[in-house]
């Protein structure tokens, strides 16, 4: 594989970063996923957007600009060939002595991107059969809204997915649904599509803003709110959205079925819907 790090397009085995780099340090560092159908970037502008948010959260200079970003991915989707797949971003605030404070802002931020080939992305057979989730306490940090790669807790939460025969968890935090260890958390009752609330809590997803619109555009009903596990145990539906993922059925929370136990039909159309024009806009 070529990856690109730091301005260079290089064989993966000769790629380097520092030891006292604050990404590996202190996870001190923001990242971004984005998907490939085709051989085309989707949704490219929301996931650029994003990474200005976060690093400008954290006081964190950006390296590149959004043309310039935009121009590294495409050339490292020519590069490694991808057709189907994920392009990972990754900016850190560089290399330092290892201390708390930030270091001197002519520190230069590091820039790594790399691909990865995910044939039959978009044809998943668990969009077909839908997942399983369990529900575990959120014990992230409180500022989720910023795309950090402190993921270690989201890493445990799949790990107790897994020991559970589960494919995902479904943070819960004072009561309320937060959402999954890496998307977006809905419900659905009647006709109403119920998904928490934007705010510090949660990741603002990039495919929840669209699937949202989209949703908003085929006149659904849409309810951004907190919702608990009982109403969730007791919806119609229930399904998760994410880059890689886009929208994803959830079949089984906690051991009880939801709805008949196969994925319901407005997480089907919202997936079909989600593809078809996301993959119209990709660039
Ligand atoms: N929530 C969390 C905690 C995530 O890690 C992710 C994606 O990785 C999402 C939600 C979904 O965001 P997006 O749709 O931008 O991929």
């Amino acid at each position: 594989r070529t990856v690109y790090v730091n301005g260079e397009y290089l064989p993966e085995d000769q790629a380097k970063i520092s030891v006292f780099d604050r990404g590996f340090l202190f996870a001190d560092g923001v990242y971004e996923v984005t998907s490939v159908l085709d051989g085309k970037l989707i949704d490219f502008a929301g996931h650029a957007a994003r990474l200005q948010r976060s690093l400008s959260e954290l006081e964190m200079a950006s390296p590149v600009t959004s043309e310039e970003l935009l121009a590294i991915h495409k050339e490292l989707v020519a590069r490694n060939e991808l057709t189907e797949g994920l392009v990972y971003l990754q900016v850190t605030r560089g290399a330092a002595d290892r201390d708390f404070l930030y270091p001197d802002e002519d520190t230069a931020p590091t820039i790594v991107l790399f691909t990865q080939a995910k044939p039959g992305l978009a044809d998943a057979p668990a969009a077909k059969r839908g997942i399983k989730v369990i529900s575990i306490p959120d014990r992230r940090w409180g500022r989720r809204d910023i795309k950090t790669v402190q993921l270690l807790y989201p890493s445990m939460g799949k790990m107790m997915a897994k020991a559970a025969g589960a494919d995902d968890a479904w943070m819960v935090e004072d009561g309320a649904v937060t959402e999954g260890t890496s998307n977006n958390a809905y419900i659905v009752k009647g006709n109403t599509i119920i998904t928490r609330h934007l705010g510090e809590e949660i990741l603002h997803g990039i495919t929840r803003a669209a699937v949202l619109r989209m949703a908003a555009e085929s006149q659904m009903k849409v309810e951004e709110r907190s919702f608990t596990m009982e109403e969730a145990m007791d919806a119609d539906e229930a399904f998760v959205t994410s880059a890689s993922t886009f929208v994803m059925p959830v079949v089984e929370i906690d051991g009880a079925q939801i709805g008949t136990g196969a994925p319901g039909k407005v997480a089907a159309r919202l997936r079909e819907i989600y593809l078809d024009e996301s993959l119209k806009a990709a660039v």
